[in-house]
């Protein structure tokens, strides 16, 4: 058996300095192609004009190179945009552009499913095919910058779209590190997002790092009872201790953790959970974002009234903390909350969508 050529899309600044560096080239040749690859958009190595005809010809024949291919592109009434993306096995992901947030935002895959099981969430529902690579990840950005004419602009990433980024760690800091490469988009860690439903050894990994995203906990109960029975997989965590782990959590001045909560009509949304989530975060620099459920056919639960929304935000306000209430964006094209699930939709049985998942 060969080895498959390394995959230009795959390689962070440095394991493609050292990919030139067996090829005998030169180093600085990695920041002209990371030029290339993630502020001009290129996907093949033939345009890269300020290379030597004959470094192009080696890297072509040396190094792969694998992009997301747009299978699909829907726009919302709102000027949300949903992109589906075919990825080199034939399966697909979704990432979303939300255009006045009010910055641009992109909200990004992180895996092929979940395995998180929320019970309010479709991509939950599929369960988890596989993590994404690095580049599969970095690439969704790469197309949407390209597409949207915004690589020369400033826009924020969201770690909400498909999966859960902890659970693809390594893949998923990769990704970000690609990102952050100054000669090619430049990330800074302000801009980008990653949402958690709070795996422990995840963020207390996170918090040794050197380059950290703004952190949001999808939190969704107030007590162990009612979040285990909302995330199944997280039956081995108590609130008290995701809570600590917040607690020690690094924030940059005047940063704050951002608090997810679904509400869910008669679930979670009483003047009871209002009490017990003021207690909880009393002390935390911290913000709660309130997500009325995106309701979809298959999801047991319903959307509170906005009445009972402002009740909740108001009564939160009441103890002091911070509260905003997410808009639902490009809900008419699915790409809203939660709602991001592969071929099909929430009107397939589950069986018919793990059909299309192996069938790719
Ligand atoms: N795995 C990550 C990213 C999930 S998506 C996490 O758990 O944070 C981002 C947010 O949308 C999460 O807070 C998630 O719980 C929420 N969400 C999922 N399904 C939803 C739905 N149907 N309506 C509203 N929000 C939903």
């Amino acid at each position: 058996m060969f080895d498959a050529p390394p995959d230009l899309a795959e390689l962070d600044p440095d394991e493609l300095e050292q990919a030139l560096a067996r090829l005998g080239a030169a180093p600085f040749h990695g920041r002209q192609i990371y030029r290339w690859v993630y502020r001009r958009g290129l996907e093949r190595f033939d345009g890269m004009t300020d290379l030597s005809r004959p470094l192009r010809e080696t890297l072509g024949r040396t190094l792969s190179f694998s992009t997301p291919r747009i299978a699909a592109r829907e726009h919302s009434g709102d000027g949300t945009q949903k992109f589906v993306f075919g990825l080199a096995d034939g399966r697909s992901v979704e990432s979303v552009f939300i255009p006045d947030t009010p910055g641009m935002t992109f909200c990004v895959s992180t895996q092929v499913g979940c395995a998180m099981r929320c019970g309010f969430c479709l991509t939950g529902k599929m369960g988890l095919a596989r993590h994404l690579t690095a580049g599969e990840i970095a690439g969704q950005v790469r197309v949407l910058a390209r597409e949207l004419h915004l690589q020369h602009r400033r826009f924020n990433i969201v770690l909400m779209g498909m999966g859960e980024p902890l659970h693809n760690y390594e893949a998923t800091m990769k990704a970000l590190r690609m990102l952050a490469a100054p000669s090619g988009l430049a990330l800074t860690p302000r801009r980008v997002t990653l949402s958690t439903v709070g795996l422990v050894a995840g963020l207390e990994r996170l918090a040794g790092e050197p380059w950290i995203p703004n952190l949001a906990v999808s939190l969704h109960a107030t007590t162990d009872e009612a979040r285990h029975a909302l995330i199944p997989t997280s039956r081995t965590l108590r609130l008290a201790d995701l809570v600590t782990a917040c607690r020690r959590f690094p924030l940059k001045h005047r940063g704050r953790i951002t608090f997810e909560y679904v509400l869910l009509d008669g679930v979670n949304d009483t003047a009871a959970d209002a009490a017990r989530l003021g207690g909880l975060l009393r002390g935390l620099r911290a913000k709660v974002n309130l997500i009325p459920l995106n309701a979809a056919p298959g999801i047991p639960f319903a959307r509170p009234s906005d009445r009972q929304v402002d009740r909740f935000a108001r009564s939160l306000a009441a103890r002091g903390m911070t509260v905003s209430v997410r808009k639902s964006r490009g809900r008419d094209i699915r790409a809203a909350c939660g709602q991001l699930i592969l071929e099909g939709g929430p009107r397939r049985s589950h069986a018919q969508q793990a059909a299309a998942l192996l069938d790719g």
